[in-house]
């Protein structure tokens, strides 16, 4: 076999166990210990059948060169050591030769690896499919997606440097021969509180900066902005504007360039750049009080050239932008009067738009890179989805964000549940094999806790929302503790049950997740859930002669008499989660389980403990249960027997009997242990695919 250098190394270090499914004894410690002896020897990625445990290196190592991927191509599973490419050649090619739709589902905490690993599988995908004018301009433009959207749904936190802030999910379409003809992307959640304040040490999304450092003066100019994050209120509260890894300049570049290879025209760009412009601006605004004749508070804005740099960008009157951003519109018995908002109010107006305008063109960006990579329906035969979505999240205090993406995670092990191991059990009851029940934890139990209709705390979330009169998280919490008391998942200082607990306190609730215990302070539930805008905002946003901010803010047409409250943020999440779990749950499903090794982001190093957290988590050692008291292979058996006849004198070239005892006469001749593979009633059953590996070659020859 000709290896290419990098392979070669592959090769000499692939120590340990590269499937975890032969592990012997079978413990978590077994199991860690063969992780971390193949990570000190670069090999960062693990079978668990065909599952790809993926440890973060945080070095740049020769596994994704030319020529490993040249070794990968077209080769069985097990052949070569474990990489993401061989599980993603597995699923381009079930794919492509048996028409099965694919999905790659990569999970992990944040700064285990899930955007390296899902960019390692488009490298492949492009790599290995086919070539010519129209297919390369697709590639380029599926590729090109990653920098533009990364700048603009990336950040640097104190986990990661390039931290995604928001999930996406990317259906890759190819055509009947497997070649990529287009795309649809579809974001989730993105963290726009981000907009308005970062913790310390973190920064704003990228793209603000790259702004300020890689455009020109003149143009910023132009943008009514001057170089430099510092000058800016959004970016220079978090002691962070630069990162060490990152260089805002040459990303900058990177981002034009990839908006024009995607096909955005120069005016969309120079609209995009001058909303961001609206945005630190606006950031910069500020109010000062003042107490009207009839005792009330208003507010006054303090540095109007602000504001009025805002109207020159967006085409707006100041009287209708600075008059929005300090009182606002209320019915009062059937007349309209305005109001005048205290300075907290108006600060608060403030930082509401600012997040509403990124978050609106966040959506606008991913539709316009999606208007351009579509596909015609004609062409699309078979598509390849790949998940790259936050994992579970534990923080000291958690809020809405962390109910909201921990109750994600929870759907995605709901699936996972379902499509791997009770499909598995539930098939080998099905077809009468004997099997020892593995004991799993179904989680729907807390799923529904989440999610049911009208019952479930998403519901009541809602129900508070909506509810007239004196709501708060207070009451909220309320709420809660009184119809979820008895749910063996749900804890509160009210609960009967929880009043000895201490570590419970007055203003939180805690969840017993599947991964673990989480305890949710209801501080801002309410808000983050309503994520209501001041109409008068909306409506002047929608004034505007911008044409993009026009579209943005579509409730802001005068006409729009309807006063139905747009759907909450808990909500819209509920439908997009649940169309994504029917989305993966129709195609053929395939793991990728990243692990950070350690929190310094440093190479070389692992620490055990984090990585055991992240195993339990992940229900690592439940998946090589199930895996292995099962059976990797089966096929019914006429099709069996089709392909293998000519392994055994009685079945060459005909056999006339029942397609299972051919099949029993086959495998007879192969001289293998009867524990080796069991008779189902319509499928044969085979427990190591090396068996297949070798029956394939002698069927060659
Ligand atoms: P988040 O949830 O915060 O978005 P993530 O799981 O997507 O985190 P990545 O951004 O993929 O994490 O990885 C974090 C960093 O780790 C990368 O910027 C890179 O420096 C390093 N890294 C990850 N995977 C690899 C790899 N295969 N080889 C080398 N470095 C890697
Ligand atoms: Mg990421």
């Amino acid at each position: 076999m000709a290896l290419h250098q990098g392979t070669l190394q592959i090769f000499e270090n692939n120590v340990g166990v590269s499937d975890a499914v032969l592990l012997d004894p079978l413990t978590e410690d077994k199991f860690l210990e063969n992780l971390q002896q193949r990570f000190l020897h670069q090999q960062i990625y693990t079978y668990i059948g065909n599952v790809v445990v993926s440890v973060n290196p945080y070095e740049k190592l020769p596994l994704y060169t030319h020529g490993v991927i040249e070794e990968y191509r077209s080769r069985n599973i097990y052949e070569l050591p474990p990489h993401i490419y061989a599980i993603t050649d597995d699923a381009y090619r079930s794919m492509r030769d048996k028409n099965m739709d694919q999905c790659i589902i990569i999970s992990g905490e944040s700064g285990a690896g899930k955007t390296e690993a899902s960019k390692v599988i488009m490298q492949y995908v492009a790599e290995v499919s086919g070539k010519g004018k129209d297919i390369d301009k697709v590639k380029e433009q599926l590729l090109q997606s990653n920098p533009v959207l990364e700048a603009f749904g990336n950040a640097k936190t104190t986990r990661n440097d390039n931290s995604s802030r928001f999930g996406k999910y990317m259906d890759i379409e190819f055509d009947f021969k497997g070649d990529p003809v287009g795309g649809v992307i579809s974001n989730y959640l993105l963290e726009k509180s981000r907009v308005a304040s970062q913790s310390q040490g973190e920064r704003s999304f990228h793209i603000f900066y790259q702004l300020l450092s890689g455009m020109d003066e003149e143009s910023l100019k132009e943008l009514k902005l001057v170089p430099g994050a510092e000058n800016y209120a959004l970016l220079n509260k978090s002691g962070c504007v630069e990162v060490e890894t990152r260089n805002d300049v040459e990303d900058f570049n990177a981002v034009k360039t990839g908006m024009e290879i995607i096909g955005f025209q120069k005016e969309e760009v120079h609209m995009l750049f001058q909303l961001l412009a609206t945005i630190l601006k606006l950031g910069n605004v500020q109010f000062s009080e003042r107490t009207n004749a009839d005792g009330t508070d208003g507010c006054d804005v303090v540095n109007i050239a602000e504001v009025q740099d805002v109207c020159t960008l967006l085409g707006c009157s100041l009287e209708t932008l600075a008059g929005a951003l300090m009182q606002r519109t209320v019915a009062v018995r059937g007349d309209v009067v305005r109001t005048d908002l205290s300075v907290g109010d108006a600060m608060y107006a403030r930082d509401a738009l600012c997040k509403a305008i990124y978050s609106r063109m966040f959506t606008w960006l991913i539709q316009k890179i999606n208007n351009s990579i579509k596909v015609q329906e004609e062409t699309r035969t078979k598509v390849m989805g790949v998940l790259d979505i936050y994992g579970f999240e534990v923080f000291e205090t958690n809020s809405f964000e962390q109910f909201i993406i921990n109750y994600c995670n929870e759907k995605l092990q709901q699936i996972f549940i379902e499509l791997t191991l009770k499909e598995e059990q539930d098939e080998y009851v099905k077809e009468g094999i004997e099997w020892i029940h593995v004991d799993y934890f179904n989680n729907s139990v807390i799923c529904d806790l989440i999610e049911k209709n009208n019952l479930g705390i998403l519901a009541l979330l809602d129900e508070e929302c909506l509810r007239p009169g004196n709501t708060s998280d207070q009451t909220f919490l309320e709420k809660l503790d009184e119809r979820c008391a008895k749910h063996p998942h749900y804890e509160s200082r009210k609960c009967k049950k929880n009043q000895s607990d201490k570590s419970l306190p007055h203003d939180a609730f805690r969840l017993r997740h599947y991964a673990g215990n989480v305890l949710y302070k209801v501080s801002g539930f309410l808000d983050k859930n309503n994520d209501l805008l001041f109409r008068d905002l909306s409506q002047a946003m929608h004034q505007c002669s911008h044409p993009m901010l026009m579209e943005l803010f579509p409730e802001g047409r005068p006409t729009e008499k309807s006063l139905k409250r747009p759907a909450t943020a808990g909500s819209q999440f509920k439908i997009s989660v649940t169309e994504l779990m029917k989305n993966l749950s129709s195609k053929n499903p395939n793991y990728i389980r990243c692990i950070k090794p350690n929190d310094f982001k440093k190479a070389r190093d692992i620490d055990m403990e984090i990585v055991r957290h992240q195993v339990r988590y992940l229900g690592l050692m439940e998946n090589i249960r199930v895996r292995r008291a099962g059976y990797a292979f089966r096929q019914v058996y006429p099709q069996f027997l089709f392909r293998y006849k000519m392994l055994a004198p009685e079945t060459w070239p005909r056999w006339a009997g029942e397609a299972k005892e051919g099949v029993q006469k086959i495998l007879e001749e192969q001289n293998i242990s009867k524990e080796e593979y069991a008779f189902g009633k319509t499928k044969i059953f085979i427990r190591n695919p090396r068996l297949l590996f070798d029956m394939e070659e002698r069927r060659r020859e």
